[in-house]
């Protein structure tokens, strides 16, 4: 592997200004800066590299982004030859530069057919935003302005902005600043493991279903805009819904007009096996959130898949939209996002993920079930959950308090693993790249991790 590290400075020194300086996301500011930041300095295939020089296997993809891996020239040179020719135009003043036309038009081939247009934004919270505007709008054009209720699911992430975290279901998002904006309500996720353990998976998925029917007869169909949500729950853990439930969805959202939101965000560009999610899961969405895996993350980019039932209406009678981002279509991000799907298309990587990867990490991850901290796993695509349990029999689980899985977490930190806890769920998403060889030694990591993750239960008499 390379090394590509410029500034020379040491840990501590990268550590000190960072806690003076550097606010990060979603983080405990006194306690990051106590502890110190992990400094990542470089990176190729799936492999990143520390500023101690310690090689780590990033079962995460960055986040959830990088699925061609790190290092491909093909994106990096797509980004200098769009920086020398043109590093930005806007799109707002009639005006179009030829890499945001030419992604469109390959977005248009490579999402299901009801696709034939694409809203551009910075990012997938923008693009969610995006979302809320345009059913709203929609519904307006139709003269149907009351019908502007959103229904998202508790425990669903949808992203960061004031719309974001509204149609997103975090708890601790809503509890700071005001959260959620009026007109956006949520019901219970199908998490089977948490809800569901009674009875069979299908007659859950059934019944989680039924929660958005009831829903919708609650506040009336009239005054209901759209369902959203992500084929798998990603942030929320890594949540793969029982088969039955996306159907059963469709069906309710057709029977009551309701529109069809898929946040792909995650999903998208081939993570679960398909080039969309909804695809794996067997529904039509009247609209496609996407951001990440675009770009696989070397620059930032989002948007919306708009519809042919949505498109038309807004283009033939919808006048002016009067929404837009600065960054809407940059010409540096599409030029990437145009490199990167040519990559997945060339090299077969999403059709690996289904016939090959995809499956090994299935029959992998179902020898964890093996062992006695490990209560349930889930895989769809190259995304993989490890729910730890304090007992295997009943599949109780440990007092949070405990944070077991951030112990786990620290394990793989400390033994050259990114994998990231959610609650007691470990998760997984590696590149979609990712050979069997590595799927291997990644699982050679985590079983490492969940063995040192026990020694610490019975050390100290959790279980
Ligand atoms: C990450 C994510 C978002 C937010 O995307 P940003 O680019 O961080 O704004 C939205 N939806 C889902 C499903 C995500 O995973």
């Amino acid at each position: 592997m390379t090394e590509r590290t410029t500034a020379q400075r040491s840990t501590q020194e990268w550590q000190a200004a960072d806690a003076a300086h550097y606010l990060h996301p979603f983080t405990d500011f006194k306690s990051l800066a106590a502890k110190g930041s992990r400094v990542i300095v470089s990176a190729d295939d799936i492999y990143l590299r520390d500023s101690d020089g310690a090689k780590i296997l990033d079962a995460m993809s960055g986040l959830w982004c990088v699925n061609v891996g790190y290092g491909r020239t093909e994106l990096i040179e797509a980004a200098t030859r769009q920086m020398t020719t043109l590093p930005f135009y806007n799109s707002f003043f009639q005006t179009a530069t030829p890499p945001a036309i030419e992604l469109a038009e390959l977005l248009a081939q490579v999402t299901p057919p009801q696709f034939n247009h694409v809203f551009f934004s910075g990012s997938g919270s923008e693009g969610n935003d995006t979302i809320v505007r345009m059913v709203r709008r929609y519904w307006d054009v139709l003269g149907q302005p009351e019908r502007s209720v959103i229904i998202s699911r508790n425990n669903a992430y949808h992203g960061s902005t004031m719309a974001g975290a509204s149609l997103g279901g975090m708890s601790g998002m809503h509890e700071q600043g005001g959260l959620p904006i009026p007109g956006i309500v949520h019901i219970e996720q199908p998490f089977w493991f948490e809800l569901g353990q009674d009875m069979s998976r299908d007659a859950f998925g059934l019944k989680a279903a039924g929660w958005l029917e009831e829903k919708i007869l609650e506040l009336g169909a009239d005054k209901v805009a759209a369902f959203i949500g992500e084929p798998v729950q990603g942030a929320g853990g890594v949540i793969v819904p029982p088969d039955s439930y996306w159907p059963e969805i469709q069906r309710i959202c057709d029977r009551y007009g309701v529109l069809l939101v898929s946040d792909e965000v995650i999903c998208g560009f081939g993570r679960t096996g398909h080039w969309f999610g909804c695809e794996t899961f067997g529904f039509k969405p009247d609209l496609m959130t996407f951001a990440k895996g675009v770009t696989s993350g070397y620059v930032p980019l989002g948007g919306v898949m708009v519809g042919d039932r949505i498109a038309n209406v807004l283009i033939e009678q919808g006048g002016e939209f009067n929404h837009g981002y600065t960054y809407s279509g940059h010409p540096v991000a599409c030029a990437v996002a145009l490199a990167n799907i040519r990559v997945l298309q060339r090299e077969r990587i999403v059709e690996r993920v289904h016939d090959d990867t995809g499956p090994y990490l299935a029959e992998q991850f179902a020898t964890l079930m093996d062992h006695s901290l490990v209560g349930e796993v889930q895989t769809c695509g190259l995304m993989g959950a490890v729910q730890l349990v304090k007992d295997k029999a009943t599949l109780a689980t440990f007092d949070p308090a405990l944070s077991i899985g951030m112990v786990c977490r620290g394990h793989c930190f400390g033994n050259g693993l990114i994998m990231r806890a959610v609650g007691d769920r470990m998760i997984v998403a590696p590149p979609l790249v990712i050979t069997r060889a590595q799927i291997d030694e990644m699982m050679a990591l985590i079983r490492r991790c969940l063995d040192l993750t026990l020694a610490d239960v019975r050390t100290h008499g959790w279980a």
